[in-house]
């Protein structure tokens, strides 16, 4: 809403009356040419223009979400409720809105009353123009709102998955959603500052629990080994995050056992040594990009915790496996402004692997003896994570909270809520 000023600003003493935690200043054409934390060089050229005040964008929506919330029921998650054993969990994980999307007043469209709940209030408008919302309400295992922690969403998600690869599982987990909803954020860790904490994502969490666990009794006589490999699948093609971006081919034997020749798999015997790999992988992941379109959302990038038996053979027999999957982006087509072939390529290929990637979770789910791993890369390399009794999966699905990013946060729900309505009657281990 836009409202006229008929006052004449002629000094920026002027300016300063208006001045309200609540009010823009706006020119003619919508941009922001202050606001109260502008510096002065904006403050200047304000008052050589024409300005009008203008409240939120959306004010309206804004309220009729605001007087909803008031009618909603909160539980929020606490670390005292029980955490379930589940072959496959689908959870959802809100981020806060960010300094850019609170400057914009941007509103927030997502409400997470906890107990797995998660609605998006979409606004709509009729055809005679009046506003409404359409208010729509997912279920999942976990929904964890903007004040949620990495340790919490890890305590839910990926520390249950840990424990298993000790009794010989092939655990999984993916963050999956649009680019900016906080996929690397939870996966890799904190960015606050310029440089990444990778201590505090689910990678490092969970390799501090790996080697909580090794020394456990429980599993000591195990006699096992942790080593880390970590790669990024870029346009069906893979490439080791630990050796320098290597361009790696990926082979199926007669047993249908998928290899990716030539992968480094790093001994490691300390989690620190796991966070300074992490760090490595990540800073490999977005060095070198010759285009704008080959920066990391638009790759999927794998960390593989394996256990191996230590034995006199050369090859030691696998006994568990963790892979941590920060996924591409899952915008579709519609950001794809150009006809530029290579980046439809790219989105077809992010399209493809991320279709086959719900087929074979439902598959797992439906105990089904037809996995359609070959689909892509993706599955093909993840093969051992959809077969058999012994694989655990979870998905944690990443949404904005703004209102510009309603339609991707739409299609990521969809996406995880197709997975978890195939699953039903299935997903629960007691
Ligand atoms: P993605 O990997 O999905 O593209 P990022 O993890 O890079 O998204 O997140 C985009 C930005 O939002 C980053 O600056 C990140 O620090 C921030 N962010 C994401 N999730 C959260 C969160 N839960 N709390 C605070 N900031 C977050
Ligand atoms: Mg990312």
């Amino acid at each position: 809403m836009h409202i006229h000023v008929d006052i004449a600003v002629k000094s920026e003493t002027d300016l300063f009356l208006f001045y309200s935690p609540h009010i823009s200043l706006y020119s003619r054409e919508e941009k922001i040419y202050c606001c109260p934390r502008a510096n002065q060089r904006k403050q200047k050229t304000v008052l050589k223009g024409e300005i009008f005040f203008a409240s939120r964008p959306n004010q309206k929506f804004y309220e009729m979400i605001q007087n909803f919330r008031e009618t909603l029921e909160i539980t929020p998650i606490s670390t005292t409720d029980l955490i379930e054993a589940y072959k496959i969990c689908v959870c959802v994980r809100k981020r806060p809105l960010n300094k850019q999307e609170m400057n914009r007043k941007e509103i927030d469209v997502v409400s997470v009353p906890g107990n797995g709940a998660l609605l998006v209030h979409e606004p709509k408008q009729k055809v005679d123009l009046t506003k409404y919302l359409d208010n729509q309400v997912f279920h999942f295992d976990y929904s964890f709102d903007e004040t949620t922690t990495n340790d919490m969403v890890y305590k839910f998600t990926a520390k249950p998955l840990v424990q298993s690869i000790f009794e010989s599982c092939m655990a999984t987990c993916f963050a999956y959603g649009q680019t900016g909803s906080g996929k690397t954020h939870t996966m890799g860790g904190d960015f606050t500052g310029k440089q990444q904490n990778s201590a505090k994502g689910i990678y490092a969490l969970a390799a501090q629990d790996v080697f909580h666990y090794l020394n456990h009794r429980r599993y000591a006589d195990l006699d096992l080994s942790v080593y880390v490999s970590f790669f990024e699948i870029y346009n069906g093609k893979v490439y080791d995050l630990l050796n320098k971006k290597a361009k790696l081919r990926v082979l199926e034997d007669d047993r249908q056992q998928v290899q990716v020749v030539g992968l480094e798999e790093v001994y490691v015997t300390t989690a620190e040594e796991v966070i300074r790999m992490i760090q490595t992988g990540s800073a490999c992941r977005t060095s070198g990009q010759t285009s704008a379109n080959a920066n990391s959302s638009r790759s999927h990038a794998v960390l593989q915790i394996v256990l191996r038996r230590n034995d006199r053979a050369t090859t030691l027999p696998l006994h568990g496996k963790f892979s941590l999957v920060d996924l591409a982006g899952n915008e579709r087509g519609t950001d794809v402004s150009s006809n530029d072939r290579s980046t439809l390529v790219e989105t077809a290929e992010i399209n493809r692997s991320l279709l086959a990637l719900k087929e074979c979770i439902r598959s797992l789910g439906k105990n089904s003896d037809h996995i359609p791993f070959r689909m892509s890369t993706l599955t093909k390399v993840l093969r051992d994570s959809f077969i058999g009794e012994n694989s655990k999966t979870c998905m944690i699905a990443m949404v904005s909270p703004g209102m510009a990013s309603c339609e991707y946060t739409m299609n990521t729900l969809r996406y995880a809520d197709r997975i978890r309505i195939g699953l039903a009657g299935f997903h629960i281990i007691i």
